[in-house]
């Protein structure tokens, strides 16, 4: 089992200086690879594998002994991986568009700028150096030198790559190490989790974890800097003041959230053997988010938009980071597919009327808590009885 950590990197000045080249060195590598497979395609209709070009670095290293002849060839070799699978992916939507008007995308050249990380595999140009018990460790990348990592979260396993990465002017490294799962104690309870928009989730056995308050804090603020930021002439500092202003509070958000997702995950995987949840399609998601703005006025759009954003990193992100949770601690996660799970009556499966989005109504049974419907029926649909407590 693999699990990645992402940690803030703190290099030196020359480091720095260092890491862009080899940010730069790697650019020119991957839009060197791409223009060969163009031309080999526009003028013999040939197309090149990975093996192919990964065959030519001992050539292009040997040439080039002050520039790639620095970096390591493995690292490399994950770059030319990069480039295949960003063609895998382009030939697959291809193969599907056949027929249909849409053009697909070929990979494009990336500007140095936007080309922002670089793989190694452990112990081939690159050493994990975890600290004895402070919160320093470092990282060694070949042709960059050792730098110093901020070890905030504890690595379990044994390190397998290292990814330095630049965000904006922040450096990271992340890790991906393999682990062994360690199975919890049993608890006997098991149930389904709705993933709700007025909540943030709910139980069948009708535990419920509200949103938490600084979504509704932070959407304020970021609603008020896009407003003054709007009105700014383009190009002026204070425009991109602003612009930096609204950088740091999405990323004090997504921060947040992440905190909040691995602590309400950690919770139920300590406490449940089994969890279903539903599969998520993220065309659905974006069209309840877009279906619930209320108070329709001058920001409906800019509401939706980011009503939008927010739950949408909110719902698939946790999911993951539940499942991997639950993969390290021998519990079983069951993703369902979800159509009318919200809609049918969990009792007797009687197609239900929603007035309200907390509230339907079955024509038998009556009001439910649409939430805790959603919930039974995921139970149920997961193989787990109604997953309701010792009601049943
Ligand atoms: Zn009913």
């Amino acid at each position: 089992m693999k699990r990645a950590y992402k940690l803030r990197a703190y290099p030196t000045r020359p480091q720095e200086g260092r890491a862009v080249r080899l940010l730069v060195d790697h650019c020119e590598l991957y839009n060197a690879a791409l223009q060969e497979r163009r031309e080999a395609w526009r003028r013999h209709h040939r197309s090149i594998s990975y093996g192919d070009q990964s065959a030519q670095l001992k050539a292009i290293r040997a040439a080039d002994p002050d520039g790639q002849g620095r970096h390591s060839c493995t690292a490399q070799q994950q770059t030319l991986r990069r480039l295949n699978a960003s063609f895998g992916a382009f030939l697959k939507r291809a193969r599907r568009s056949k027929g249909k008007a849409r053009r697909v995308g070929y990979p494009r050249f990336k500007p140095y700028q936007r080309f922002d990380q670089v793989l190694f595999v452990a112990g081939n140009g690159a050493k994990w150096q975890p600290a004895d018990a402070g919160r320093w460790a470092h990282a060694s990348f070949q042709a960059v030198g050792r730098v110093k990592v901020n070890r905030h979260r504890p690595e379990v396993g044994r390190v397998k790559t290292l990814q330095l990465k630049r965000e904006g002017r922040r450096w990271f490294v992340i890790l991906v190490a393999d682990i062994e799962a360690v199975p919890l104690p049993a608890t006997g309870r098991s149930v389904g989790v709705d993933l709700g928009v007025a909540r943030f989730l709910t139980t069948s056995d009708g535990e419920i974890i509200a949103n938490p308050r600084f979504l509704d804090a932070a959407h304020q603020r970021i609603v008020d800097l896009q407003r003054r930021k709007a009105r700014t002439r383009p190009g002026s500092g204070n425009r991109s003041r602003l612009r930096r202003a609204l950088a740091k509070e999405w990323r004090t958000l997504r921060n947040q959230r992440r905190d909040f997702h691995h602590k309400t995950a950690r919770g139920l995987v300590d406490t449940c053997d089994s969890l279903a949840l539903e599969h998520l399609r993220v065309a659905a998601m974006t069209a309840t988010a877009a279906g619930t703005v209320e108070a329709p006025g001058r920001n409906v759009a800019a509401k939706a938009g980011l009503n939008r954003s927010i739950l949408d990193a909110g719902w698939s992100q946790f999911t993951s980071i539940l499942v991997a949770k639950a993969a390290s601690a021998g519990r079983r996660v069951i993703l369902v597919h979800p159509a009318y799970t919200s809609i049918d009556c969990h009792t007797c499966g009687t197609r239900c009327t929603r007035s309200r989005q907390e509230i339907v109504v079955c024509p038998v049974h009556g009001e439910l808590d649409a939430d805790l419907n959603g919930a039974r029926n995921l139970a149920a649909r997961a193989g787990l009885g109604s997953g309701q407590a010792t009601a049943a």
